[in-house]
Parts: structure tokens; C-alpha cells; sequence
């Protein structure tokens, strides 16, 4: 994957974020799962298919958790991946864990408004998994998060 493949899979990511139903409570983020070959798998975005619903966790839920592409794919989100959540029994670094996607690509870290101290990032890292940053993604990557003060 290139630079380039990373940020044009970034930039459908931040569409897909500007799709979520609006809340108050919780932020907008888009997901996309891309296979070794460079095509898109699957999507996701935050309350896609219910309320309470993230991004990578609704493109995950689309997919064969043995689907042998997962092995050699990458997620993308938005926003670091949670490892703390009080609406579900599994965070998005586990979800992400347990199909043993190797690559994670995020364009922001989240802030703690929500949750004290994401923890996604390192939780990704310590378990091998290669977590890219892209930095200058981040500014649009929040953009439809602005009301929620971050
Ligand atoms: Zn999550």
C-alpha cells in the first residue's frame, strides 16, 4: 500500500464519516477494510445500522471473521480505534485483534471527551499490529465532530 492508496482510502473514509446520523453523545466516524490487492472489502460507519454502532465494527459485521483476506488487510478509521466502550461487550482493538487484521490506518487520535485515555493505539501496537498516523488527514477527518467540542 502506498502513500497514496493510504490517503485516498483515508479521504472515502472521511466521506463515509460525514454519513453518520448526528448525535451529541458520541463522534463520527467512517471505516474501510482493503485487501492486499488494493480493493475495498468492506465499509462502516458510526450508527450505520443502529444507534449505538461503530465504525469498524459495522465494516467487521459485513465480513467472514475467516475470511482469508483479513490476514493481509488493512483498516482504515477515521478516528483511533476504541478500547473502552460502554454500549458493547467488545471495543473496536479487539474486534480488530481477533480477525488479526495486521494494519491500521487512523487520522486522529481521539480526544478524551468521552472516554479518560484511549488506549487503542497502544493495545494495537503492543499486539504487533502496524498502526500508521496521517496527521495532515486530521483536521477533516474531525470536521464533522466539531460540535462536540473536541
Ligand atoms: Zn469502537
Amino acid at each position: 500500500m502506498t502513500q497514496l492508496d493510504d490517503h485516498r482510502w483515508m479521504t472515502r473514509a472521511i466521506d463515509l464519516a460525514h454519513r453518520c446520523p448526528p448525535t451529541t453523545g458520541a463522534y463520527s466516524v467512517g471505516a474501510v477494510i482493503v485487501d492486499a490487492n488494493n480493493k475495498e472489502i468492506a465499509f462502516g460507519f458510526s450508527r450505520e445500522v443502529d444507534e449505538a454502532v461503530h465504525a469498524e465494527e459495522s465494516a467487521l459485521a459485513k465480513i467472514d471473521p475467516d475470511d482469508p483476506r483479513l490476514a493481509t488487510a488493512t483498516i482504515y478509521s477515521t478516528l483511533e480505534p476504541c478500547s473502552q466502550r460502554k454500549s458493547r461487550p467488545r471495543t473496536c482493538a479487539q474486534l480488530i485483534l481477533e480477525v488479526k487484521i495486521p494494519r491500521v490506518v487512523i487520522a486522529w487520535r481521539e480526544p478524551s471527551l468521552f472516554v479518560a485515555d484511549c488506549q487503542g493505539y497502544e493495545l494495537l501496537t503492543a499486539a504487533g499490529v502496524t498502526v500508521v498516523e496521517l496527521p495532515e488527514l486530521a483536521e477533516q477527518a474531525r470536521a464533522m465532530n466539531a460540535h462536540l467540542s473536541v
